[in-house]
Formats: structure tokens, C-alpha cells, sequence
């Protein structure tokens, strides 16, 4: 159950490092750090942190010649560490020069993303795109032309404005943004292989932060190309709201086969992990039925017949449990990241759900014995009761695995 028998949108493979984006391969979930590149030390161990968590690609910002310096030291700490997600540097205004003068940087990344809004002519009439180019042609790195709405190319924008203008009966303004993200995007993709890149060396995105503005720009950039297709809602936000939106907007067009690598761009509350991005995006995929990264845990909202908070602390501790061992788990365990658990608040729904799970337990609610059932594989195995249910249940699942 669960499973989707969605069919994808056919694209080109397009591999970065050991991961491959496109073609058959499964939706990539990649993230994207938020540490200053000069610190080393720090930007390692978020790419860790990220990796751990999931991320299968992860991104970091290459702005300063301090930054490409740090970029091969960064790789090499994680190779220490035994860590070989692919690193994708992030490169605005100067990626030409920083991937020219730092060789060593540009060998050290596995995929350069260009934002072709700001790698036009420079003032000393250098092509800077064709610059970057020639540099992943001679790494043979993918790149991702990544357009965004905040910074798109506005040379391209004024000249369809006035197409538009010109027109007996002109386009809606927002119509004709869209249309610009998506020409700035398969022109420069273009111009790539016109650059001698080759057509599976290019992944494609345009970014923007309206959930129907996304969608609708992403259904047409898939039925006018096969490039291999980056999502995510730019700038998407804080909190519920980035991942309401984000999850809403790709969902969409997850369903209809359109999307072969995600990121989830939330601001992280102050003093909140990372992570979170990477969490999301797992979540996103395996609701949705496309991928299995950790057993998901159903538990049903609680309401009056739940008078305390015990099952919601259940709920929580084994899904961060759950998530916690996942790294060591994946290694030794195949298939456990398809396994489901529920928790239930009480008699209602609880031996119902939790017979249709792996292992479900249904906690007492008001007025029942204080007596919480667990089943595994929809039979009754044990009743629990007292105050170590939840560390009892616990043992329960890890024995479970380990099984
Ligand atoms: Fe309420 Fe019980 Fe349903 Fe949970 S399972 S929402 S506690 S009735």
C-alpha cells in the first residue's frame, strides 16, 4: 500500500559524482548549506550533518577566492570522515574566474550550478558563461542552469517586454516573466552544447517563490525539454508556511512525473537545524509513495479520549528514534526504511491502524484500562502497561529490526 504508480516525466541521466539525476533514477533530495565556505572546518561538518540526515547532493556557496581555496580542503575532510556525498558549488557573478584561477576547486566539486542572470558579458568583454563552461568541459563536470526569479536575466526580460508590447493583443506582465525564466534557461542550456557541453552534462532549474507561478513554469519547461529537472520553491520561507508551500508546490508536479531532484529551501528558525530542509524533502517523497527513506510513523491527532500527552511524546520519541538510527540502520538492514509504525491515542482507531502496520501500539485513552496493546505484523503480541511503556515499545521496534 502507499506505493504510486506514477510515471515520470522521461529525462536525460545526468550524473553527479556516484549520483545519478534523471533518466530512471529515483527523485534526488539535495540540500544546501548555510556556513560561511571560508570555515572549513564549520562547512564540512554541516555537509555532514546534511549527508547524515539524507541530503544525497549537497550544495555550498563559492563567492570569494578564500572560499574556492577552502572548497578541495572541505572535500578532502569529508572523504576523511567517510562521507562522499557529491559537493555542488554555488557560484554567482565570479564562478568564471574562481573556477579558472582555483583549478583545484573545480576539480573538487561535482557539479557547478550557473545562474545565467549574472554571467553575462563582464565590463572586460569576457563570455563568463562560456568561461564556466569550458571549465566543466574540462573537468567534465554537469552543471545546473539554475534561472531564479530574483535574479533573472533582465537584458532578456526588457527585450520580451517589448515583443510583448509590440503584440495585437499583449500578454498578462506575469505571463511574460514566466516565459523569460523558462527561455533564459533552455536558451543557455543551448548555448552550453553550442559550447561543446554535452546534453547529459546539463540539469535545469528556475526557481521561483509563487506556488502556481512554479508550477506552471515547470509543466512547460518539461514539455519543451528533457533536461533533467532541479524543483524547489525559492525563498519559500519560515516554518509551516515554506513547507506548506513547498510541499504544495511539488507534490503537483511530483504527481505528474515532473521533477528529478528536490530541494526544500526553508529559513531555518534561529538556532534551528539545517536539517530540517532534508527532512522535509523525505517526507515529501515517501508520503508521496516515489522513495522509502526511514519507517514513517502513523499516529492519529489525539483529541478529548487522550487526556495526556503520553502517546504524542510516544509518537515523537520513536520517530526521532527511528530517524536517529536510520544511518546505521540503512547499513546493516535492507529494507527497514520501508517499515511503517503507529501509535494510536486510543481503542477507536488504534488496534485498526495498528494492525496495518509493522508494529502499532494503542495507548489508553480516557475511561480504558490502563492497558496499551501492541500488535506486530497485525497480530497481538504483548500488552503493556506501567511507566516504561514507551521505552518497552522502543526495545519492541529495535528487536523488530534486527530481526
Ligand atoms: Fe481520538 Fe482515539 Fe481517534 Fe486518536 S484514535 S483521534 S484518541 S478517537
Amino acid at each position: 500500500m502507499g506505493h504510486s504508480t506514477i510515471l515520470r516525466h522521461r529525462t536525460q541521466r545526468v550524473q553527479v559524482g556516484d549520483v545519478a539525476i534523471g533518466g530512471d533514477a529515483p527523485v534526488v533530495v539535495q540540500s544546501m548549506t548555510n556556513t560561511d565556505t571560508v570555515d572549513a572546518e564549520g562547512t564540512a561538518r554541516q555537509v555532514y550533518e546534511l549527508a547524515q540526515a539524507g541530503s544525497e547532493l549537497v550544495r555550498i556557496t563559492v563567492n570569494t577566492s578564500e572560499a574556492a581555496i577552502q572548497v578541495p580542503r572541505i572535500r578532502k575532510m569529508l572523504d576523511d570522515m567517510g562521507c562522499d556525498v557529491p559537493l555542488i558549488g554555488d557560484f554567482h557573478y565570479n564562478g568564471h574566474r574562481l573556477l579558472t584561477e582555483f583549478p583545484e576547486c573545480a576539480q573538487a566539486l561535482a557539479k557547478y550550478r550557473i545562474n545565467p542572470g549574472n554571467v553575462g558579458k563582464n565590463r572586460k568583454g569576457e563570455d563568463q558563461f562560456a568561461m564556466m563552461i569550458a571549465v566543466a568541459r574540462q573537468y567534465g563536470k554537469p552543471v545546473r542552469i539554475g534561472v531564479n526569479w530574483g535574479s533573472l536575466d533582465q537584458d532578456l526580460v526588457v527585450r520580451m517586454m517589448d515583443e510583448n508590447a509590440r503584440l495585437a493583443e499583449p500578454r498578462d506582465v506575469s505571463e511574460v516573466t514566466r516565459e523569460a525564466l523558462i527561455v533564459s534557461a533552455l536558451e543557455s542550456a543551448r548555448r552550453a552544447e553550442e559550447l561543446g557541453l554535452a546534453h547529459d552534462r546539463i540539469v535545469l532549474s528556475c526557481k521561483v517563490s509563487e506556488v502556481q507561478d512554479l508550477i506552471a513554469v515547470y509543466q512547460e519547461l518539461a514539455r519543451r525539454c528533457d533536461y533533467p529537472l532541479h524543483l524547489g520553491l525559492t525563498e519559500a520561507g519560515m516554518g509551516s508556511k515554506g513547507i506548506v508551500g513547498s510541499t504544495a508546490a511539488l507534490a503537483v508536479l511530483l504527481q505528474q512525473g515532473i521533477g528529478d531532484t528536490i530541494r526544500i529551501s526553508l529559513t531555518p528558525e534561529p538556532g534551528g537545524a539545517r536539517t530540517q530542509e532534508v527532512v522535509v524533502a523525505q517526507e515529501i517523497l515517501q508520503t508521496m509513495g516515489l522513495r522509502s527513506f526511514t519507517p514513517m510513523v502513523t499516529a492519529c491527532p489525539g483529541c478529548g479520549r487522550t487526556t495526556s500527552t503520553v502517546f504524542q511524546e510516544l509518537a515523537q520519541s520513536i520517530q526521532n528514534h527511528l530517524r536517529a538510527q536510520m544511518p546505521v540502520w540503512r547499513e546493516q538492514y535492507s529494507g527497514v526504511e520501508e517499515m511503517t509504525v503507529a501509535v494510536m491515542g486510543c481503542i477507536v482507531n488504534g488496534p485498526g491502524e495498528s494492525k496495518l502496520a509493522n508494529i502499532g501500539i494503542s495507548l489508553p485513552g480516557t475511561g480504558e484500562s490502563p492497558a496499551a496493546p501492541v500488535y506486530v505484523d497485525g497480530e497481538k503480541t504483548v500488552t503493556l502497561r506501567g511507566d516504561r511503556i514507551a521505552q518497552e515499545f522502543q526495545q519492541i521496534v529495535d528487536d523488530y529490526v534486527a530481526r
